[in-house]
């Protein structure tokens, strides 16, 4: 099988395709980091005119590329959500148009299962029940993947997301946005040690994350002018590893599946991979994690969700909804209410 892909749901306008062996034939990612930097953080009505300026070209540069003519995919898979909602629209209707033009089905991926699915496309010996540390610039959740379309949710933030807290303390030291990757390049000039940071909930019996603190101690920290920049990147991203350890072993300890996995944007910092391996290695769990380009969006990983969704017979309506907010689990949403 061959899936179209495309993705808009926050600053990256992307395209690939994907076959249902695991081969990407093509793909595109465009960023929009520059025309977002004056703001220090996602613009949505820029991003969303970016995506409509960028996506039909890319669209063509991934078939010609690949030499492929649209009636030779076997489907249209589109990030339906969540996300910023215009952006959502733009990937999601040039799906429709695609789908309904070439009489192909649709696939509506969730962006959450995009990324929830990736390690998969990589690793093809991948197999469901997995422990998943879902960790992005929206989201930082630990959810037991049993299958397509089938997620519990064991853990979620209380404030904010761990990419959001990367981004949030790079604004803080002056790094450009998105910060993960500016905060990672800094640290390894500091001292993990050497500015003392809160680890919220670390060691707590409840399950989720919270970072919302560690961003307020990382901000007087800058304010006190007592310490290197270096150091402060350094102990902030050490305080953000010791969080996600903590709170993965804990999730590990009470599920037997078999595979510690790591995915979303968060998931391309090195540090944090080699942790969390720690991790696996000590509870004696496999660990499978995608590489960097796989973690962060982009459209290989909806084309690999919508290749699994059409394998399980599970294709889309043209009337189906963008969606801003979309829980992969429904159940654990409305039990707790809490976080996104
Ligand atoms: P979501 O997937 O929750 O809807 P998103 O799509 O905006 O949000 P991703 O693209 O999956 O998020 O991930 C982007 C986030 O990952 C940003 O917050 C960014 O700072 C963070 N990130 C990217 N690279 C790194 C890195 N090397 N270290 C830490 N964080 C990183
Ligand atoms: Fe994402």
């Amino acid at each position: 099988t061959l899936v179209l892909g495309l993705e808009s749901s926050c600053d990256d306008s992307a395209v690939a395709l994907v076959t249902g062996d695991r081969q990407i034939l093509a793909q595109a990612v465009v960023g929009q980091n520059s025309a977002h930097q004056p703001f220090g953080g996602v613009v949505p009505e820029i991003a969303a005119r970016a995506h409509v300026a960028v996506l039909p070209g890319l669209i063509r540069q991934v078939l010609d590329e690949a030499r492929v003519r649209i009636a030779a995919v076997d489907a249209v898979a589109a990030t339906a959500g969540p996300g910023l909602i215009g952006g959502v629209m733009v990937a999601l209707l040039a799906g429709k148009g695609l789908a309904l033009s070439a009489g192909k089905p649709l696939v509506a991926v969730n962006h959450l299962e995009g990324h929830a699915l990736s390690p998969r496309l990589a690793d093809p010996g991948l197999e469901f029940p997995y422990l998943l540390l879902l960790a992005s610039g929206g989201h930082c959740q630990l959810l037991e993947v049993r299958g397509v379309d089938d997620y519990r949710r064991l853990a979620t933030t209380i404030d904010d997301a761990a990419g959001e807290a990367f981004d949030k303390a790079a604004k803080l030291l002056g790094l450009p946005y998105p910060g993960g990757p500016a905060i990672e390049a800094l640290a390894r000039e500091g001292d993990p040690a050497a500015v003392p940071l809160p680890r919220p909930l670390l060691g707590s019996r409840e399950p989720h994350f919270s970072f919302a603190g560690l961003k307020s101690a990382v901000q007087r920290a800058v304010a006190s002018g007592a310490h290197r920049p270096a150091d402060i990147a350094s102990s902030f991203q050490q305080a953000v590893i010791d969080c996600l350890v903590d709170r993965t072993a804990r999730a590990l300890a009470a599920s037997d599946a078999p595979t510690l996995v790591v995915a979303g944007g968060v998931a391309a910092n090195q540090a944090i991979r080699g942790a969390l391996a720690g991790l696996a290695e000590r509870e004696g769990r496999a660990f499978s994690v995608p590489p960097g380009w796989l973690c962060t969006d982009n459209a290989a990983m909806i084309a690999w969700a919508g290749a699994e969704r059409l394998a399980a017979g599970r294709t889309d309506p043209l009337d189906t909804p963008p969606r801003a907010r979309w829980p992969l689990d429904p159940v654990a949403e409305t039990v707790r209410g809490a976080g996104v």
